[in-house]
């Protein structure tokens, strides 16, 4: 029997606690400034969503919209812009940039405590090292689902396949923190076949549609696919769902999986970088 992850309800849930939490607060709304350069058709999808997710919690949201030409220098300084003011508690620049900006400068030139993608090396350094901080908000889902099903992590073997800074690394590390044995798996990784048949946690974050096969899935283990792949203009993961259906015994669709977790977990941050610009520091 495989638990199919209703992400849209376990994203509801987590909407309706960071609405709660919300209202709770003083000095409040948080705002969150989501930044756009060019004209990326899925990007501006992705940031209209984040603004409605954030508009039905209470969250603030602003965008701002800057051409394709924009240099790097006149979009880091519009970053210091927005980190000196205090109105503006989350900094959000949607990936990816056009050619010729250096996304690692950008991410770097955002105030660690305003950067809710968790992509500052100051947040990437805290991952690590397993301090508070803000981290990714794609793993953060992973670990929610994972909690939320009562899926055993420590002592347990997880493989994360797929070693990008925003998905893999930082799952691989959350994993990690809570005492999983951790296989991070990528494109020169021998026998992936074998190394998935071990895991009793499998994190699939590669974007090769249906790419790990059902018969490469360990028998009642956890599933977590989050690859975003086009076929024939349908939406569709890196894990065979069929095939994995009936062997897993927790496992995320796509759509309706890990994607909705993600912009439910970049309300969370936006209110905990709301609390660290407040002094609430121990969360
Ligand atoms: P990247 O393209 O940055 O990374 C892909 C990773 O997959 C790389 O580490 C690469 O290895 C590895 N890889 C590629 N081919 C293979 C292979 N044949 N076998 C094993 N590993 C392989 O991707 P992202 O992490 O940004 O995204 C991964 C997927 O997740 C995409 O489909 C993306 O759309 C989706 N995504 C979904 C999100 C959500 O909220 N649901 C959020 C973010 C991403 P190497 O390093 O060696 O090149």
């Amino acid at each position: 029997m495989t638990q199919v992850v209703d992400g849209k309800k376990l994203a509801e849930e987590v909407r309706a606690e960071v609405r709660e939490r919300v209202a709770k607060l003083e000095d409040g709304p948080p705002c969150l400034s989501a930044v756009l350069v060019g004209e990326n058709p899925a990007s501006g999808i992705y940031v209209r969503n984040k603004r409605r997710a954030c508009e039905a919690t209470g969250i603030r949201s602003i965008q701002i919209d800057l051409p394709e030409s924009t240099s790097e220098a006149s979009l880091v300084k519009e970053v210091e812009r927005l980190n000196a003011d205090p109105s503006v508690h989350g900094i959000l620049v949607q990936l990816p940039l056009p050619d010729g900006i250096n996304p690692y400068r950008v991410t770097g030139a955002i105030r660690p405590e305003k950067d809710i993608d968790g992509l500052h090396p100051e947040n990437v350094g805290k991952l690590v090292a397993g301090l508070p901080g803000l981290y990714p908000n794609t793993p953060l889902g992973i670990l929610h689902i994972l909690d939320r099903f009562e899926v055993p992590i420590e002592g347990r073997s997880a493989v994360v396949i797929g070693r990008s800074e925003i998905v893999g690394k930082p799952t691989a590390f959350l994993l990690l923190h809570r005492h999983a044995t951790v296989t991070l798996c990528h494109s020169r990784t021998r026998d992936l076949p074998e190394r998935v048949r071990e895991a009793d946690i499998l994190v699939a974050a590669v974007g090769r549609a249906k790419m790990v096969q059902g018969s490469w899935i360990k028998p009642g283990s956890a599933v977590i696919d989050v690859g975003m792949n086009r076929v024939d203009g349908k939406l569709c993961g890196d894990v065979d769902f069929d095939g994995a259906l009936g062997t897993a015994a927790v496992l995320t669709p796509v759509p309706g999986g890990v994607g909705l977790m993600t912009v439910a977990m970049l309300l969370r941050n936006t209110v905990r970088a709301f609390e660290l610009q407040h002094g609430v520091t121990d969360a």
